[in-house]
């Protein structure tokens, strides 16, 4: 069975400790290949290879970095097909979605970054003929990027990407349950002639191996997409050492439908916002907001469209929702279905397991599931569920949405449809949100500050945020 090692030091190693841990085909409940149990004797050999590549890669030029970062990228175009198909077994989303948008997005990181940074500046602050201040930003040292198992490649490379550009070397370590195209990342990396130690990417498990670079204390960054408890640990941990964090977390986002709106492009983009990748994206829309005129004409015909998405195998084209990423997580998301249930929620539609034939019956699947009649307040409506499950309610004024809105302790991504352009704008500074998508939902520029406000996260990715924050400012005043 192929194993998937550990990079390190511009080599595919395996674990120190020889140990492996099953990794999962969801679609078929299967073991399909095994990954890395590393632990902190691994990321100590890959914190040491990173150390020593630093002072040559931090001295490399921005335009030679840029070249590199540009062959990785054409590297991932090249590799399309191959890197699709492994993240969809991986993973489970569907062939067609990993193929559109995951992995050219991922080739899009690396390409962004490898760009901007051939232009990013800094600062200077003239004091009239006194004296001439300006701000060197220069790369940190070792950073550790820890990403979730939801987009693998595409939240992954988005966080190295930014680290590399500026100068950083980096020990990553991608989630466990879905290893593989991190692993095929590595054996681009070496192809394109990445210089050894400057990335090094160590599978394992989080208590371990998250644990072991959370923790050390030659990684003074930590750059982090995952669950709001797992990013507290890590604040915990970090917070005493002093470390620069960068946390990524969870949302319970609020999809706002106003009676104003383009109905049928409505219906159709919240759909599309419930429901892409299993409903396992943290942008995902999951508490929907509808004006009570519009309620029961949104109602069904939003359920009508949800009941024509086609649950199945994930490599065949027609399929609409693919499987959950693990065991674990579909036992969690039946959890919450039940608990809506007690909690007094009608199932509009779905509610549970999908029957999936042939080589997929041992999957994990979940119809996609809409609830009515729950209290803005109940548990269902406030903790993230990170599965294909909606709610719908009801709401009578904008005063009162925006209530409901920010009754949450989330605040990474809004959804807001109306015609109304003065309303688009109030409602959108009202939020408590660090994205507010207006008439769409998941449009990305990435130049844009990406994160979240209150429990969704601390500080921002996206553009010159990610390359200042990979970098260390330092003002120099000179007299004149
Ligand atoms: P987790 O928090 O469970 O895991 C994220 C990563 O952290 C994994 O690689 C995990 O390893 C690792 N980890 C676990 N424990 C520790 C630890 N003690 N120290 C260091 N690292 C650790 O999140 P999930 O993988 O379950 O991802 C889903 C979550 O990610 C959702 O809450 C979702 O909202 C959020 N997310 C946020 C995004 C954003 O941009 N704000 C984007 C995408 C997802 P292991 O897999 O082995 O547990």
């Amino acid at each position: 069975m192929q194993k998937i090692l550990n990079y390190i030091n511009g080599e595919l190693v395996a674990p120190i400790s020889d140990s492996y841990i099953e990794n999962i085909d969801p679609s078929t409940g299967k073991i399909y290949s095994l990954c890395a149990d590393s632990d902190d004797h691994d990321v100590a050999l890959a914190t040491d290879a990173a150390l020593a590549a630093f002072p040559a890669w931090s001295n490399t030029s921005s335009s030679d970095r840029s070249k590199v970062m540009l062959k990785i990228a054409a590297l991932i175009e090249e590799n399309l097909e191959a890197l699709a198909l492994a993240e969809s077994i991986d993973q489970g989303k569907p062939l067609w979605l990993a193929k559109n948008g995951e992995i050219p997005r991922a080739q899009a990181n690396i390409h962004f970054f490898g760009t901007a940074i051939e232009h990013f500046a800094s600062e200077a602050h003239p004091m009239g003929n006194h004296a001439l201040n300006y701000t060197l930003r220069t790369p940190i040292g070792v950073v550790a990027c820890i990403s979730p198992w939801n987009l693998p490649l595409y939240l992954f490379t988005w966080k190295i990407a930014p680290a590399l550009a500026a100068g950083n070397c980096v020990v990553a370590k991608p989630s466990e349950v879905t290893p593989m195209t991190a692993f095929l990342f590595s054996k681009i990396c070496i192809e394109a002639g990445l210089p050894k130690g400057v990335l090094n990417i160590v599978h394992g498990l989080g208590p371990k191996v998250g644990a072991a670079l959370t923790s050390h204390p030659n990684i003074p960054v930590i750059s982090f997409t995952g669950g709001t408890k797992t990013g507290a640990e890590i604040a915990r941990v970090a917070a005493p050492m002093f470390k620069k964090l960068s946390l990524e977390l969870g949302g319970k986002n609020p999809n706002i439908i106003f009676a104003d709106c383009d109905f049928e492009k409505t219906v159709k983009e919240s759909v599309r916002a419930s429901f892409t990748n299993q409903g396992e994206i943290c942008l995902c829309g999951s508490r929907i907001y509808i004006e009570a005129s519009i309620y029961e004409k949104f109602k069904s015909a939003f359920v009508e469209e949800v009941k024509k998405l086609k649950v199945g195998d994930p490599l065949l084209p027609q399929t609409k929702v693919g499987a959950i990423a693990s065991q674990l997580h579909y036992d969690k998301i039946l959890g919450y279905i039940d608990l809506a249930k007690e909690e007094g929620g009608t199932i509009l539609c779905g509610g549970k397991t999908a029957a999936v034939e042939e080589r997929c019956k041992d999957g994990f699947f979940i119809e996609p599931t809409v609830i009515e009649g729950l209290n803005h307040l109940c548990r269902t409506n406030q903790e993230e569920i990170f599965g294909p499950v909606v709610t719908l309610q009801k709401f009578e004024t904008e005063e009162e949405v925006i209530e409901f809105a920010n009754s949450n302790n989330y605040g990474l991504a809004c959804i807001l449809f109306t015609e109304n352009l003065t309303r688009a704008h109030r409602v959108a500074a009202a939020v408590k949100s660090g994205i507010v998508w207006v008439n769409c939902w998941l449009l990305r520029d990435l130049r844009t500050p990406f994160g979240g406000m209150k429990q969704s996260g601390v500080g921002r990715e996206g553009g010159w945020e990610a390359l200042r924050f990979f970098t260390e400012p330092k003002n120099v005043c000179i007299k004149l």
